[in-house]
């Protein structure tokens, strides 16, 4: 997978690839990553980038002509200059960070993982001239329904939550039963010491009895989606996520009025 972000700050996201698992990951050759500063490509001598809305308002709007041209240097076309040239999979995607994106998800997440390289713009300010997201990209994200003052913040959760489910960056195991896999959330856990003040370990997860503490493990996951996101089981039932053994103790959970 390759990462190319676009900002006016990249060196907030050299940052965190210089110091988090991603950069052990670059070292090892899974992921690529490349930033490219959009001030570079701003055509006049004070480097402007933004400037006011046209029909008033507050705030300042990120120019589409550095923007453009930023992404052209990468070789993305400009799909109102070329209809018809451009089609799904002949180039990586361009993805804006916007809050008025869809919503960023696990499944999204998923999905992204196996592309294999995300272009993403990051927008600063009141946000992005129209004419870009027209001309070149593919798809507007949203990493949640609250308004950020810069997209490297929300650039940096797509790339944390997508580079972890790319082959080998972490290992599989860890992914299987993690909160959001199968529409439920991850069950409690644990480590040393036993007690902890007046907190001791729960006993199946003692026992050794592998059978006891899977079956443990999954009510706990059930118990705690219903108590605090009944929606994610609700959709679980609709896209009939869960096996038999799953509805049967949501069922047994709701008679006894946990949800
Ligand atoms: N005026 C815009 C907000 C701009 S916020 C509006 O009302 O919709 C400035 C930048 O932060 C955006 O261009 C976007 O790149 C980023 N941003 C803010 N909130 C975000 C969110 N929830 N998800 C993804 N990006 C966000």
């Amino acid at each position: 997978m390759t990462y190319t972000v676009l900002s006016l700050f990249p060196e907030l996201i050299d940052a965190f690839f210089a110091l988090s698992i991603l950069g052990k990951a670059v070292n090892r050759g899974l992921l690529t990553y490349r930033s490219v500063n959009i001030r570079d490509f701003a055509p006049d001598k004070h480097k402007t980038c933004d400037d006011a809305p046209y029909g008033g308002g507050a705030g300042m709007l990120m120019m589409a002509e550095p923007v453009g041209r930023a992404l052209a240097s990468l070789g993305i076309p400009n799909r109102l200059d070329m209809p018809g040239a451009v089609t799904p999979g002949s180039k990586p995607r361009v993805i804006c960070l916007s809050p008025s994106g869809r919503p960023f998800t696990q499944e999204k997440a998923k999905a992204l993982a196996r592309e294999t390289e995300l272009i993403l713009l990051c927008g600063r300010y009141e946000g992005m001239d129209q004419r870009i997201l027209d001309a070149y990209v593919d798809e507007e994200i949203s990493i949640g329904d609250y308004v950020l003052s810069s997209g490297e913040v929300a650039a940096l959760v797509l790339i944390d939550a997508t580079s972890r489910l790319v082959e080998r960056v972490i290992t599989p195991a860890s992914l299987e039963e993690e909160s959001f896999s199968g529409g439920l959330l991850e069950y409690p856990q644990y480590t040393r010491p036993e007690r902890y003040g007046m907190l001791k370990v729960p006993e199946v997860l003692l026992s050794g009895h592998h059978e006891n503490i899977r079956r443990w493990r999954l009510r706990k996951r059930i118990e705690k989606t219903l108590a605090l996101r009944p929606d994610l089981i609700r959709q679980g039932e609709e896209a009939g996520l869960f096996d038999r053994e799953t509805r049967i103790i949501i069922a047994e959970l709701r008679n006894s009025g946990a949800g």
